[in-house]
């Protein structure tokens, strides 16, 4: 059985779907600080199963031994933890209490039930800047932002943590640029408020909920002057997790991988090919570079594949398909 913190979110409902087609049971925890119950419905209708689900927070010990004590729980898969690059700025207590101090509660709750395989959400962002590309796991670590330093120092404690007691499996996945959607378009991304990210926002306007896509930067290296990205399909992340857990039940002890395509796309690119694919026409106006954007930013995924025989199967046209047909479905997302 699999604790999945933050499984009614984005990457975590995508995933709750791929275990559960694996025949694993699930129990989530999430406080829906970010996200809806409806998601998990949803997954239940998807799948066909039930699963087990605690609305609280990761950071509440006497829930998580409630949790540990009722439930033959094996791994964690550990989404739970706070998202937005400008809001970790703004508010970086917010962010270490619920993306650090959280996890160390969780963490310790774990040791005290002698559970300890976990998989961990990191990010590209742990990278900081480019130095060179495509980015393997050997790329110098420099995150900028708030949201990319708790990501970091999550790694740091799960590393400390496998050197002090070598029966701790734990594998931490640092995500590229998940967009995309179930194929079925039950569920799929939906954020609060304005999107900050390309796609929501991109879908948004297509769907006539905003007026134009602002491109941010036109002067970059790149081979159209606008950022390139690796853009990974939310399904093909969700099965890097499935494997992720058979990694860990080969004892793997500490692995560090990226998720990614090993594929670069300019902003522009991403443009065309959604409008191509989807036959809208997408109003979009060039605006000057946003603050802290990186130039180019893809990985090399060839540990992921040697590791854990686990590759992106789903093309650029698939994302952009599936993102529309999700947004199209839900114009207002869950609501
Ligand atoms: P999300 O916000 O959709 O999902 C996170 C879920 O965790 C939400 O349902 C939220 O309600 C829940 N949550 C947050 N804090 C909690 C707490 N203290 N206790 C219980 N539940 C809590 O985000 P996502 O896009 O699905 O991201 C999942 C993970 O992947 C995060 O750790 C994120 O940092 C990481 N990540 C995401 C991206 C991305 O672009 N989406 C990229 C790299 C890494
Ligand atoms: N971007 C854009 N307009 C938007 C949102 C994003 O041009 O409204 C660009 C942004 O400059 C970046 C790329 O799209 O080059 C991906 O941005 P996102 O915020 O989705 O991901 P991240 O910056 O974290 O890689």
């Amino acid at each position: 059985m699999i604790l999945v913190t933050g499984g009614a979110g984005y990457i975590g409902s995508h995933t709750l779907v791929e275990l559960i087609n694996q025949s694993e049971s699930v129990v989530v925890i999430d406080n829906l600080q970010n996200s809806t119950e409806l998601a998990l419905e949803k997954v239940k209708e998807i799948t066909g199963k039930d699963l087990t689900f605690y609305q609280g927070d990761i950071g509440d010990a006497q829930l998580l031994k409630q949790i540990f004590e009722k439930h033959p729980i094996k791994s964690v898969i550990h989404f739970a933890a706070s998202k937005s690059v400008n809001e970790s700025v703004s508010q970086p207590l917010a962010y270490y209490r619920n993306n650090i101090s959280a996890t160390v509660t969780l963490l310790e709750c774990m040791a005290q039930f002698n559970i300890k395989n976990i998989i961990y959400s990191s990010s590209a962002a742990v990278y900081g800047d480019p130095v060179y590309t495509p980015m393997d796991e050997a790329h110098p670590i420099g995150p900028i932002t708030p949201y990319g330093k708790t990501k970091y120092f999550g790694e740091q404690i799960l590393a400390d943590l496998a050197v002090s007691d070598s029966q701790w499996n734990i594998v931490m996945l640092r995500y590229f640029n998940p967009i995309g959607a179930h194929h079925s378009g039950l569920i799929g991304e939906d954020p609060l408020g304005e999107p900050r990210n390309l796609l929501p926002y991109l879908t948004q306007v297509a769907i006539g909920k905003r007026k134009v896509l602002s491109i941010f930067g036109q002067d970059y290296n790149t081979i159209d002057g606008t950022p390139v990205r690796d853009y990974i399909h939310v399904v093909d992340l969700a099965k890097g997790h499935v494997q992720a857990l058979n990694l860990i039940q080969k004892q793997c002890g500490l692995k560090v991988l990226n998720l990614g395509t090993g594929k670069p796309t300019s902003v522009l690119e991403l443009v065309s090919r959604f409008e191509a694919v989807t036959g809208q026409k997408l109003p979009y106006q060039m605006m000057p570079r946003r603050e802290g954007d990186a130039e180019c930013c893809y990985a090399a995924p060839d540990a992921a594949l040697k590791e854990m025989s686990w590759k992106t199967e789903l093309s650029l046209d698939n994302m952009l398909e599936d993102a529309w047909h999700w947004q199209s479905k839900n114009p207002n997302g869950y609501n």
